[in-house]
């Protein structure tokens, strides 16, 4: 930029700040600013146009144009020049208007006077919030100084809106995250709760905008950048050393970005035209963020998810702001993350309230913990991320799917009102809490429940469950930030003994990969992990850690009674040989002299439909089955658990899946080997009911679901539920939820 023109910036920019400092109301403000970019800017026009709503641009203040049509003139967005800035979050620069593309007349502001015309977008983040346009009435060429300038005003015009400056009449006025916001979502996990936003990744509030001394603003950059060269330096060698290949190419990609003249000479222009050192790096940013959303080609898309991380980094040093290792969560946390891997969601410990996610997917392990913990999970809740603040009051509502954000008193009233209903439910269930789940044909179904933590085991006895049907061990694996010790693992497995309080605990040996990537895990490129090098295949393939779960399991058991299954297996011989391992470790054990279970049984979960066709010998050699119908469900459909757009295509109560589990269940009576159904499903009442109909007697839940699940049992005639289905199946329907629903429906 040019000195004149750097010198003028900085002088309009100061006087902005002034208006900041100003008493008046947000209108006054507004008017003022259009008043001295005008001026500043030898245009006759300036006006500045705020976003209403996802759709809508309103005029908000303007020098130059008929006043009268200041908030009454409004135009959607992608709607002639103004709302193509809106659209394409790029500016538009026309020496002659009216001819240019997309232009289009509005008779109330008197603009057919003008001739020229310049807007950019009012954006921060990669979000538009308006439009800052200035015209003049003879054909002009807006040079590219002129353009940065007006650049630079809508940068901080940008944050003054989220600052609040300009709060007064209207939507339009209003700061983007002080008004109440009602999102919605998909439900991976139900449940109501009322508490305050916890970012994951906290957005950094800029509030320092303007600087008067561009020299010592370069300074704090050049410092701040000498800090993230260093940190990006550090984590290279140290990931090198780890030979995470990935994470190195990336970590080689930021050491060239941070190193880019480019990135640099344009972050010191900003700073010359009057901006901050912190406002120069954020207004890169938001320009990196709009790109991204246009840039088709999914490489280059990286690189800039890339270079908005290494802003991101950037600004907390600039600012000191962000979330460090060790910061307390705050009371009634409600965690609101792009997504979240199961590992980082247990590094914040059951006292969160509520997950909310703006991508994620209800058969993640991340899901399943949430379930464990019972605390709602919402997710593709969209923009969730940008609209909530850290400390944000919001409520979910995790049966309908809806998050409120900054919620007025009459939603909270409403919501009051919600929770009163369910602690009632919840008293329903606690009456029968002691009874069987005895169906009306005095069919006994056993109620287990799932387990992951120790902290859940007291679940065990509030809830009423007959056992831990399905205890996954791989949690204690992802807590940490290394393998854990036999000897602590030993100690774990025996506390969950003792507080099961003889109460069977189904121990699942580990089953780690696919999406369960502990921190100290190299990372496997595998094109399709879930199908990948897993559980019981990485077990077999590595037996180190698998033996030392074992013994750790035997030490634990301490001469009681123990359950282990092993999970994913797809092949008579991957049972048979984990199977082996695990006996003889035993006599390892043994020998050693150390007390050794002598009641043993050894399970497997059936999660893929070819061990449902095993020989009959895998039917004899197993002590019980245990259906994982998350992954069952998976690959019988061939559809990702953790791909919503293609999960929920697949209805469980499908003909073709339940007729698969009637098959499981038959073939496994026919052996005398018990068989238990343990993903989630197990835990919705209506799916459990037509599992109980084709032949399961055991299933294993959420602690939570045990109270719905049994009520819904013991109020039916499985024979009658059988009937319904098998009409059901001879109509052609592919699912029989509908027939099924309706009967249910007839019976209240
Ligand atoms: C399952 O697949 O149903 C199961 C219980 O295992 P996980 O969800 O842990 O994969
Ligand atoms: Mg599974």
């Amino acid at each position: 930029m040019a000195k004149y023109a750097a010198d003028n910036s900085r002088d309009l920019l100061k006087r902005l700040r002034e208006t900041m400092a100003d008493d008046g109301d947000g209108q006054a403000r507004l008017d003022h600013i259009v008043e001295l970019v005008a001026t500043s800017m030898g245009t006759e026009v300036c006006s500045i146009y705020l976003r209403r709503d996802r759709q809508t641009l309103e005029l908000c203040a303007t020098e130059g144009l008929n006043k009268e049509a200041v908030h009454q003139t409004r135009m959607r967005i992608g709607e002639g020049l103004v709302g193509k800035v809106a659209k394409t979050a790029q500016p538009v620069n026309a020496a002659d208007a009216p001819q240019t593309k997309g232009f289009r007349y509005m008779e109330e502001t008197g603009e057919e006077l003008y001739q020229s015309f310049l807007g950019v977008p009012v954006q921060r983040m990669g979000e538009v919030l308006g439009v800052l346009v200035v015209q003049n009435k003879e054909t002009r060429n807006y040079s590219e100084d002129e353009v940065y300038a007006l650049e630079v005003v809508a940068m901080v015009l940008a944050e003054m809106k989220e600052l609040g400056a300009f709060t007064g009449d209207g939507e339009a006025m209003s700061a983007p995250h002080q008004r109440a916001h009602m999102l919605t979502g998909g439900v991976a996990q139900e449940g109501f709760s009322e508490g305050v936003v916890l970012l994951h990744d906290p957005k950094i509030v800029v509030s320092n905008l303007v600087a008067d001394d561009p020299d010592a603003e370069k300074i704090r950059l050049n410092e701040a950048m000498d800090k993230l060269r260093m940190n990006v330096d550090d984590l290279l060698s140290a990931t090198r050393r780890g030979a995470a290949k990935d994470q190195a190419d990336i970590l080689e990609a930021y050491q060239l970005m941070a190193n880019s003249k480019g990135w640099m000479s344009r972050l010191e222009s900003s700073i010359d035209s009057g901006l901050t050192a912190e406002l120069a790096v954020e207004k890169e940013q938001s320009a990196t963020r709009a790109r991204m959303e246009r840039v088709p080609d999914p490489y280059l898309r990286e690189r800039l998810h890339d270079l908005d991380d290494l802003s991101n980094r950037l600004l907390r040093m600039l600012t000191g702001q962000g979330r460090n290792a060790g910061d307390v969560v705050p009371e009634n946390a409600v965690l609101v993350a792009t997504n979240i891997g199961p590992a980082e969601l247990l590094e914040y410990g059951k006292r969160l309230k509520g997950v909310i996610l703006e991508e994620g997917s209800v058969g993640s392990h991340a899901a399943i913990i949430a379930r464990a913990w019972a605390i709602p999970m919402l997710i593709n809740v969209s923009a969730i991320t940008r609209e909530a603040l850290n400390n944000d009051p919001v409520l979910v509502d995790g049966e309908q799917g809806i998050v409120h954000l900054r919620p007025t008193d009459e939603v909270k009233t409403v919501f009051k009102g919600k929770l009163t209903m369910l602690s009632q439910a919840q008293e329903k269930y606690s009456v029968i809490r002691e009874l069987p789940a005895e169906t009306l044909d005095g069919t006994r179904i056993k109620m287990q429940m799932n387990a992951g933590l120790l902290v859940d085991l007291p679940s065990l006895s509030s809830s009423g469950a007959e056992g831990v049907g399905l205890f996954r061990t791989e949690l204690q694996f992802l807590m940490r930030s290394a393998v854990p010790k036999r000897d602590e693992l030993a100690t774990i497995y025996g506390q969950v003994m003792d507080n099961a309080k003889g109460l069977p605990v189904t121990f699942r040996t580990l089953d780690i990969g696919s999406d369960k990537v502990a921190s100290y895990m190299n990372p496997m490129d595998e094109p399709n992990p879930a199908m990948g090098w897993r559980a019981i295949r990485l077990g077999l393939d590595k037996q180190g850690v698998m033996k030392m779960q074992l013994q750790a399991l035997i030490r634990g058991a301490a001469g009681r009674p123990l359950r282990i299954m092993f999970p994913f297996i797809a092949q008579f011989n991957e049972f048979r040989d984990a199977r082996d391992l695990f006996f003889k470790v035993l006599e390892g054990e043994a020998k050693m002299g150390r007390v050794v279970p002598t009641d043993i049984e050894v399970g497997a979960m059936l999660e893929t439909p070819s061990l449902a066709f095993a020989p009959d010998q895998f039917f004899e050699m197993c002590d019980f089955i245990s259906i994982g119908g998350n992954d069952l469900k998976q690959f019988f459909y061939a559809a990702d658990r953790e791909n919503e757009r293609v999960r929920k295509r697949y209805d469980t109560l499908n003909v073709s899946f339940l007729t698969f589990i009637e098959q499981i269940a038959a073939r496994c009576d026919q052996f005398d080997t018990p068989v238990s159904f343990c993903g989630e499903d197990a835990g919705k009442p209506v799916e459990a009911l037509c599992f109980a109909a084709m032949g399961l007697r055991e299933f294993s839940m959420r602690p939570a679901s045990i109270g719905p699940v049994k009520e819904m049992l013991r109020r039916m005639d499985l024979n009658e539920a059988r009937d319904v289905i098998n009409e059901s199946r001879k109509s052609g329907e592919q699912s029989v939820r509908g027939d099924l629903v309706r009967w249910l429906k007839s019976k209240s």
